[in-house]
């Protein structure tokens, strides 16, 4: 009978909930950590957070080494702790005029700890690189509800990622413009019916390039991205179409699906986020002006929607939307997303390491903006390749790719 009464009381609140967000019943607004809080993702993150303070609440906050603005977002938001990574970062900064209720975490190793505190109900994990892989898996096995930008994450150890989320009890959220498109996409259907997922992308600056143009590219053109404001990183990626390639696997681990059941389309306006196929031919996409606090906030208040910080669209505009089919040829690192999206194991490893390289080497000009993919191909084509890896395999793998990439030459 009590059980029954402890039953009908949880459904009552979950429906006032439900029905009316601001109800007095429910007064504790959702504590939130964002890890890599001072990056493009993170900073977009606080906005969202700032906009629903009634909602949500910051909680904690990490940085690699941009200690000034972690102090700053400290001193507006007041979380509980901030965690500065980078320890020779954390000596040249001054947290003097930091508030008492935060707590200071310098150097490497705290952040995992944080994450699994009971009063955390959900990360974001937007650090860049493999970097975020240790933190993000230290919030999957609390079971926290874990908004995932770190595409590399799943890139690099996508199995157990995806497996322990299970047996933990995490759920995870796609927080990357066009995950969160097919998970919104997925809400109308049922998984048995899904044909396919089709990604869209920009293109970037060098849509319509030749491979052979491209050799000439400098970092300064290549960090000018037609339609979203991304950090470097990205911002090269999506030059090499590395991103989609990144994408692609990272759509293989998130949504359970085959490589076969994953396509590219170009669309230069970014307006369509991507979208769904079902069996009977229906395709569901979702739409909207491309701002990433959207998809943001959808990680953050799914199933529920709110008002969001980011702009309408203007529906009394004739706008084109374009689409069309990918320059595999040009852009070679999309057939390596394929490749390593239906091969698994060791290899999303290896590719994300070699690609981190060569990013890397071409903003210091020491390699050419073609050499970019072509590093990662070669380097994958010879690694001793394991298709059950566990973590540590998944380590040496990719200390074992950089090391490559890092002494690649032509
Ligand atoms: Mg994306």
């Amino acid at each position: 009978m009590t059980e029954c009464c402890n039953s009908f009381c949880y459904l009552f609140l979950r429906l006032i909930r439900s029905i009316n967000p601001r109800n007095p019943f429910v007064t504790k607004p959702q504590s939130i950590v964002v890890l890599g809080s001072t990056g493009s993702i993170g900073t977009s993150c606080l906005d969202v957070i700032r906009s629903h303070p009634e909602r949500m609440r910051l909680l904690g906050a990490s940085a690699f080494r941009s200690g000034k603005a972690l102090l700053e977002q400290a001193e507006e938001f007041q979380p509980e702790w901030i965690s500065l990574v980078d320890e020779a970062a954390a000596e040249a900064t001054s947290f003097d005029s930091l508030s008492e209720k935060t707590q200071l975490f310098a150097g490497p190793g705290h952040v995992e700890r944080l994450v699994q505190q009971p009063e955390v109900d959900t990360v974001v994990s937007a650090i860049v690189g493999a970097a975020g892989l240790e933190p993000t898996l230290a919030a999957v096995e609390a079971g926290k509800r874990v908004a995932i930008a770190n595409k590399e994450t799943l890139v690099v150890a996508g199995s157990i990622v995806t497996e322990r989320a299970a047996a933990c009890g995490a759920t995870i959220l796609p927080v990357d413009s066009e995950h969160s498109a097919i998970f919104q996409a997925l809400q109308a259907g049922r998984k048995p019916d899904l044909r396919r997922i089709i990604l869209t992308a920009s293109g970037g600056p060098f849509r319509g390039w030749t491979r052979d143009r491209m050799r000439d590219v400098t970092p300064e053109m290549a960090l000018q991205h037609p339609t979203w404001d991304m950090g470097p990183k990205i911002t090269i990626d999506s030059a090499t179409m590395m991103n989609k390639a990144l994408e692609i696997i990272e759509a293989r681990w998130l949504f359970g699906i085959t490589a076969d059941q994953i396509s590219v389309v170009i669309h230069p306006q970014s307006f369509i986020h991507s979208f769904v196929e079902y069996r009977d031919g229906s395709v569901i996409s979702q739409m909207s002006h491309p701002d990433m606090r959207l998809p943001i906030q959808y990680a953050l208040t799914f199933p529920e929607r709110l008002p969001c910080p980011c702009p309408d669209t203007d529906w009394s505009i004739s706008a084109p939307l374009e689409l069309h089919p990918p320059d595999m040829e040009a852009f070679p690192a999309l057939q390596l997303g394929f490749e390593v999206a239906a091969r698994g194991g060791t290899s999303g490893a290896v590719l994300n390491a070699c690609n981190e390289v060569a990013v890397d080497r071409f903003l210091r000009s020491d390699i050419r903006f073609d050499q970019i993919t072509q590093i990662s191909h070669d380097i994958l084509h010879h690694h001793t390749f394991e298709a059950q890896p566990t973590l540590e395999q998944l380590y040496s793998a990719d200390n074992w790719a950089r090391e490559e990439a890092a002494r690649w030459n032509s």
